[in-house]
């Protein structure tokens, strides 16, 4: 049987492409530092008047203005919503995101090309409007039985969706009973989104008796600290992963990139074996009860 999750309010509108909703810019602030190499931007969006009821793990599509070289309009793309349900300001107004600045490599012309969309929004200013879609997702949603072990394991801007789980737990409910582990990965300290001297609204949680968080940077280059990937934090913690696992009131989710997916696996799989068990048919019933929850790109 699946476990019960969070249920999305049925009061809300959902947006669609063809008639997207307009949303204001409410604010825009760097959560990376100022000498970080990548700037990723928290984009607050005044979203009144929308009937729009979202909860934490939902996302919202963002439509860039202009048109594709065929002549239709740009696609949406779909960001995870980084406020819990009452929005950063507690009026139930308002949707964060968080978005990076990407280039991509233009190997013709060995240029770097700005992304369309990711540049339009980190070049957004107060009061500038958007084309919004959604809420959307039914899946990535908090389990309704607060005794569950929560793992929550993120790259990048894909920490996004567990600002908003942490915030709803700790702020909107207040407590968790079961434990909440993070594992967070990230290049260096400064782009540590929403646990740096910029933004500490994870951190600031970290007294909480349920909630441990652990960072893996991967570019540093001072000999105190240690290089790894967000799997090799995983796998220094894995008693008491695994513990969990076995214990079997948990739930796990995994944001950020694509081939995180493959290293979290392969710690997984290690751990099962020990036990002489089948990774790939224990995490196949994860995924069928909803313990086992992804959105990677
Ligand atoms: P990033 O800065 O490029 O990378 C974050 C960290 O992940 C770096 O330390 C990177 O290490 C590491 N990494 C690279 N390959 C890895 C692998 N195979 N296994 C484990 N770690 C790996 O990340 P990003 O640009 O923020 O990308 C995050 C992803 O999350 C994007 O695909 C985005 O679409 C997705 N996402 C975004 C949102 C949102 O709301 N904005 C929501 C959900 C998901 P090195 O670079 O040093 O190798």
């Amino acid at each position: 049987m699946k476990i019960k999750k969070y249920s999305i309010p049925e009061s809300t509108v959902i947006y669609k492409p063809k008639s997207p909703f307009i949303a204001r810019v409410i604010s825009t602030t760097a959560l990376t530092e100022a000498e970080s190499s990548d700037e990723v931007r928290n984009i607050i969006l005044d979203v009144s008047g929308s009937g729009i009821h979202y909860i934490e793990g939902q996302s919202i599509g963002i439509i860039p203005p202009g048109e594709r070289e065929t002549g239709k309009s740009h696609k949406a793309r779909l960001y995870s919503i980084a406020s819990a349900r009452t929005g950063d300001d507690g009026s139930s107004t308002t949707a964060t995101i968080c978005v990076k600045r990407v280039y991509n490599e233009d190997n013709m012309a060995e240029a770097k090309v700005p992304g369309i969309a990711s540049n339009y929004l980190c070049d957004l200013k107060p009061g500038d409007s958007v084309a919004l879609i959604g809420p959307n997702g039914r899946r990535f949603l908090l389990p309704d039985d607060d005794s569950t072990d929560l793992i929550l394991i993120a790259v990048g801007t894909g920490i996004a969706p567990f600002r908003a789980f942490i915030r709803h737990i700790f702020l909107e409910k207040g407590f968790w009973n079961g434990r909440i582990r993070l594992f967070y990965g990230i290049k260096n300290a400064m782009e540590a989104l929403f646990l740096n001297d910029q933004n500490d609204d994870i951190g600031q949680y970290m007294t909480q008796e349920t909630f441990e968080a652990f960072r893996a940077l991967s570019r540093v280059h001072n000999e105190d600290e240690e290089k790894g990937y967000v799997q090799h934090k995983l796998a220094e913690h894995k008693q008491e992963v695994w513990e969990m696992i076995c214990r079997g009131n948990f739930a796990v989710y995994i944001c950020g990139l694509k081939g995180m997916e493959e290293g979290v696996d392969e710690v997984f799989t290690t751990l099962a074996k020990q036990q002489g068990l089948d990774w790939p048919t224990m995490k196949a019933k994860f995924i069928k009860k909803g313990q086992w929850n992804t959105e990677v790109y």
